[in-house]
């Protein structure tokens, strides 16, 4: 069933000052899993798994600490403290201003979660889960803001066909989700297709399940497909399981599944070329410090 889910209500709860800011910053590049099965821990840990990622240490700047004080100046729109970008491992990102989640729970919001990573705790639910557009998912409150505003911004270029299909799923959830992945496909596939329960995004409140109007049949090619790859970092989304990247994330391409960063980091990526979380996910944590929590 499709839903148009368009026409994003605009929340009370969300300033026309961050709104603004991550429209105005240029525009895009691509960066999804599915619950994974409940393997016996020893099935686990003998899939094959891919080598851990090292995370890449920032680029260092010189004349950072001389450049402290410096003015403030405008890139795209945005008013940005000059000091702060230049010193800042997110480089123009740095700018925008943080939002709630950002400057209150950055361990959080930028916690790697895989096959080696687990939610902690394990039965680990937030508080603050609300409806998502157009159906029966929540996500937290500043995941369904910002997917609201990734909606409207495409129904204003005709991408209306987008359709939630999964949003928050408990540790249980995906417990029972991942054996029925093992059931149909077999362990080994299930692996690559789901991940095992307290290993989810979903479990965080923070991944949202967007597809094409062929569903979890849409291969990346659909226009709406092609249009959330390509802005999904605007409103601080990542397509987190990018195609050809089974290696790093260990996960086949999923072009539905958005894992929300925030602003911040997705747009550091965005300008860094830089399609993984598993390089990232350290470099946002670090550019968090000094944030006002
Ligand atoms: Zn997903």
């Amino acid at each position: 069933m499709e839903h148009e889910v368009g026409r994003a209500h605009a929340r009370a709860t969300m300033t026309a000052f961050v709104a603004a800011a991550v429209l105005a910053l240029p525009q895009p590049g691509p960066s999804g899993g599915e619950p994974a099965p409940t393997l016996p821990a020893a099935q686990h840990a003998a899939a094959a798994r891919p080598e851990p990622v090292a995370i890449a240490p920032p680029p260092t700047t010189p004349g950072c600490g001389a450049a402290a004080g410096a003015a403030q100046g405008t890139v795209g729109g945005v008013l940005l403290d000059l000091a702060r970008v230049m010193c800042s491992p997110l480089g123009p990102a740095a700018g925008l201003p943080p939002t709630t989640l950002e400057a209150q729970e950055p361990e959080r919001l930028y916690a790697l979660v895989d096959a080696d990573h687990a939610v902690r705790p394990a039965r680990y639910a937030p508080e603050d889960l609300v409806p998502l557009a157009g159906g029966p998912y929540e996500a937290r409150e500043e995941v369904a803001e910002h997917l609201d505003l990734l909606l409207a911004a495409a129904a204003e270029e005709g991408r209306t066909r987008l359709v939630v299909q999964s949003g928050f799923r408990s540790y249980a959830d995906q417990a029972g989700s991942h054996e029925d992945w093992v059931r149909r496909v077999g362990a080994d596939r299930a692996a690559k297709v789901s991940a095992p329960a307290g290993h989810s995004e979903h479990q965080l409140g923070l991944a949202v399940d967007l597809t094409g109007p062929c569903g979890f049949a849409c291969t990346g090619d659909t226009p709406e497909e092609r249009w959330v790859a390509a802005n999904a970092h605007r409103f601080g989304f990542l397509v987190r399981y990018p195609e050809g990247g089974e290696k790093v994330t260990g996960y086949a391409y999923e072009p539905w599944h958005l894992r929300y960063v925030g602003p911040r980091a997705a747009w550091g990526m965005h300008l860094r070329g830089e399609a993984y979380w598993e390089r990232f996910a350290g470099i946002a944590l670090e550019s968090a410090e000094g944030l006002p929590g």
